[in-house]
């Protein structure tokens, strides 16, 4: 009996010093290694590529204790060590199986690593979590609950820009860092070519110039606006569009800025309360400059 007993101590002796020394860690070293015994398989499932091995330190601890536990009790009643040995590996396994599922589910929460941009504001650092972006396309998300509040707000400022993905953090960055915008301060009217569609009653889209100039005046009126920021950029895909790809980005760049200066004109004619301010990004050295026209 005392040998049973000594297994159900050492097991929760075990038990206590993963509780004490970070049994977290313990679960990623140990599920590591098995990882390795098995051969990783990056391609399994997202169950068994994240989360505590069933052989993981903890589990053995509590499958020690159950062992050590029935065997024991069972033992105290006469069974013999034989019956009392397969008794306790019965309930080892049980106890070691439920002790599995309840890290696991742990786990499961804590894998959530949620990073609000208000904690990791100002600061650097590297971050990793293990999220398997080939799983989460293949889910095909149904339902999703913003983290971000859902606020009304009061905006006073309209953003015209290109809708090149190329620029779009740039341009969050400028008008966020560059201009001080808060979040909910501004609409956003994105099109391809931006403010260029002011012109395009002057082309082969009048259409579209028609559109911009409404969809504008709508916003405008309906939040009160008060700015109008237009954005173009450098080697901007509809201005080559535009020119059937006959100009170089540099003629190119000149005509942007010559429309850019022409539209708060055009503005002011149906809107003469708005302010207009008009940028330019440019790329360089690795990352793009704004400049004021
Ligand atoms: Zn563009």
């Amino acid at each position: 009996m005392m040998i049973f007993i000594c297994i159900a101590l050492v097991g929760l002796v075990f038990l206590i010093i993963s509780a004490i020394f970070g049994g977290h860690e313990m679960e990623h070293e140990v599920h590591f290694e098995h990882g390795l015994e098995v051969g990783a398989d990056s391609d399994s499932d997202s169950d068994s590529a994240g989360g505590p091995s069933p052989f993981s330190f903890r589990v053995i601890s509590i499958f020690l204790c159950g062992f050590g536990a029935i065997g024991a009790i069972t033992r105290s009643y006469g069974v013999s060590y034989e019956i009392c040995s397969l008794l306790g590996l019965a309930g080892g396994l049980l106890f070691g199986f439920f002790g599995w599922l309840l890290i696991r589910g742990f786990w499961k929460n804590q894998a959530s690593s949620i990073i609000r941009s208000a904690d990791i504001k100002g600061s650097q650092g590297t971050v990793t979590t293990a999220i398997p972006v080939k799983g989460l396309m293949e889910k095909k998300i149904k339902d999703y609950v913003s983290e971000a509040k859902y606020e009304v707000g009061k905006p006073d400022t309209l953003i015209i820009r290109c809708s090149d993905h190329k620029l779009r953090v740039h341009f969050e960055e400028f008008l966020a860092y560059g201009l001080g915008l808060e979040e909910n301060s501004y609409d956003l009217l994105v099109v391809p070519g931006g403010p260029q569609f002011f012109f395009s009653d002057d082309s082969a889209f009048p259409k579209y110039s028609w559109a911009g100039r409404n969809w504008l005046k709508f916003l405008v009126e309906k939040h009160g606006l008060k700015n109008i920021i237009l954005m173009a950029h450098y080697d901007c895909g509809w201005y080559k569009f535009l020119s059937f790809g006959k100009q170089t980005p540099e003629i190119l760049k000149a005509k942007q800025i010559d429309d850019l200066r022409r539209i708060p004109a055009r503005i002011k004619e149906a809107l003469p309360q708005v302010n207009v301010q008009m940028f330019y990004a440019q790329p360089e050295g690795g990352h793009v400059r704004f400049t004021e026209i």
